[in-house]
């Protein structure tokens, strides 16, 4: 009956103790109950976990905080730089030529590089995928509007957007997405994706060149081939090989556990 009352003292007493508000002298009285009670030893391990585990979301939050607050003011600052270097140009672009012609282009460039950028900070998942349709429809902005601007606005050159311009954005962004579908939908590694967008890169290279109009005889298309097409290959192999072992690891692992 004593033993009973003082074990339920000691467990009274566990949630201070825990907290480090307990005197020293209940401290003593409390280790010495402790190293002779396996009932209350088991009273306070319990109490440690779940103080652990309430505390984990709260540290958690703060090392997201934490994150995001450094990439934050990478941001701004990167951000008051883009609007110091925008203004600067559309100053000087406006001095010297009494229009807007260029410096759309550089705010166009800027825009491209900088949404992703902050999609990808800001996204709560799927962080690098949004982050490549951002910059994927950034890029066919800039295209667009550096057509506009250099044929419109100057007068330079032709309208080559829809014969060159939109093709080869449209290619390369085909290249680019199937192999992020290959890592989506079929569960393959980022390194079995990456020697998929190599293997594509060989046909959409020898596609490119021809549609910009590179291709004058045979000894165009394969000179071609060796300059790019073979390296392509090479790497995509790399990657390939790497993403197997992976693959078979990943298996390997995951049959033991079953
Ligand atoms: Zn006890």
């Amino acid at each position: 009956m004593e033993q009973k009352l003082v074990c339920d003292t000691v467990k009274d007493l566990l949630p201070l103790y825990v907290d480090h508000l307990t005197s020293e002298a209940s401290n003593e009285s409390i280790d010495a109950h402790l190293a002779e009670c396996a009932d209350c030893r088991t009273a306070l391990t319990q109490m440690t976990e779940q103080v652990e585990v309430e505390a984990a979301p709260e540290v958690e939050n703060f090392k997201k905080y934490l994150y995001k607050s450094k990439w934050s003011i990478f941001y701004w600052v990167m951000g008051s730089l883009a609007i110091i270097a925008i203004i600067t140009c559309f100053i000087v672009n406006i001095a010297v030529e009494q229009r807007l012609s260029w410096s759309l282009i550089v705010l166009g460039g800027i825009i491209t590089a900088y949404l992703p950028v902050y999609v990808a900070i800001e996204a709560e998942n799927h962080k690098f995928i949004k982050a490549v349709a951002v910059l994927n429809g950034c890029v066919f902005g800039l295209l667009l509007l550096i057509q506009a601007v250099v044929y419109g606005v100057m007068g330079i050159g032709s309208m080559w957007i829809w014969r060159i311009g939109l093709p080869i954005a449209l290619l390369w962004s085909a290249v680019v997405w199937v192999s992020i579908l290959c890592h989506v939908c079929f569960q393959w590694n980022p390194m079995l994706a990456l020697s998929v967008l190599c293997f594509l890169a060989v046909p959409a290279n020898g596609l490119t060149n021809w549609l910009v109009g590179d291709y004058h005889s045979m000894a165009d298309f394969t000179d071609n081939f060796v300059v790019n097409g073979l390296g392509d290959l090479m790497i995509g192999v790399v990657f390939l090989i790497i993403g197997l072992v992976f693959q078979m690891k990943r298996g390997k692992a995951q049959k033991e556990r079953v």
